[in-house]
C-alpha cells in the first residue's frame, strides 16, 4: 500500500498531456493538494499582482518564467500548512535547477519524493489538443514553441528522477477514465 497520508507527487509531461486534468483528480483521490504553478501563475495574472506583470509577457510567448521568480513562488506556497501532509505538484519542477530546488525544499524538511508521474503523448496529439482548445496563449506557433522548451528543459528531468528510481511512466494518449487507472495502477505500492 502507498502511504497515502503523505503523498509527495510530482507530474510531469508536455503541454497539453492532459497533465492538469489527472493532477486534479489524482489529488482528490490521495487527498492532497493539487498545485499547479501554470495555474497560480495564471491566477497572478488575472489577478495583476505584482507577480502576474511580472511573469505575464513571458508566458504568452510559451517560455519559462526564470528559476529564482519560480523558487520563490513554490517555497512560499509548500510553506503553507496544507501541503505538509503531501502534495501533487503538477508543472514544477521544469528545469534541472528546479528540481535542485525542490530537493532542497524537502531536504530542509526531511522528507522524500515519493512518485514522479509521467504523462505522455505524442506530439501531433499535443498540438491538436491545444489548438482545439484555444486558450488565448495556445496559438500554434506558441504551441509548438511550449513543446519545444518541454523537449529542451524539462524532459532532462525524466532521466533524473528514473534514475532515482521514482519514475512512472503513464500513456496519456487514451481516454480519460483509462489514464486514471494507469496513473494509479503506476504509483508506488500498486493502486491504493
Ligand atoms: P502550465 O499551465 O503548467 O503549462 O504553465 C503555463 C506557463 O506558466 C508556462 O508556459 C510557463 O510560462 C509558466 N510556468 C509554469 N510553471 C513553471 C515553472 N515551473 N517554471 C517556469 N515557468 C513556469
Amino acid at each position: 500500500m502507498a502511504d497515502v497520508d503523505s503523498s509527495r507527487i510530482v507530474f510531469l509531461g508536455p503541454p497539453n498531456s492532459g497533465k492538469g486534468t489527472q493532477a486534479v483528480r489524482l489529488a482528490e483521490t490521495l487527498e492532497i493538494p493539487p498545485i499547479s504553478t501554470g495555474e497560480m501563475l495564471r491566477q497572478a495574472v488575472t489577478d495583476g499582482s505584482e507577480l502576474g506583470l511580472r511573469v505575464e509577457a513571458v508566458m504568452n510567448r510559451g517560455d519559462l518564467v526564470s528559476d529564482e521568480l519560480m523558487a520563490e513562488v513554490v517555497r512560499n506556497r509548500l510553506a503553507r500548512p496544507d501541503a505538509e501532509e503531501g502534495f501533487l505538484l503538477d508543472g514544477y519542477p521544469r528545469t534541472l535547477p528546479q528540481a535542485a530546488t525542490l530537493d532542497a525544499i524537502l531536504a530542509s524538511r526531511d522528507v522524500e519524493l515519493h512518485d514522479v508521474v509521467l504523462l505522455d503523448a505524442p506530439e501531433e496529439v499535443l498540438v491538436a489538443r491545444a489548438l482545439g482548445r484555444g486558450r488565448k496563449d495556445d496559438r500554434e506557433a506558441v504551441v509548438r514553441e511550449r513543446i519545444r522548451v518541454y523537449f529542451e528543459k524539462t524532459a532532462p528531468l525524466v532521466e533524473l528522477y528514473d534514475e532515482r528510481g521514482l519514475l512512472r511512466r503513464v500513456d496519456g494518449d487514451h481516454e480519460m477514465d483509462r489514464v486514471e487507472r494507469a496513473i494509479l495502477d503506476s504509483l508506488e505500492g500498486g493502486p491504493t
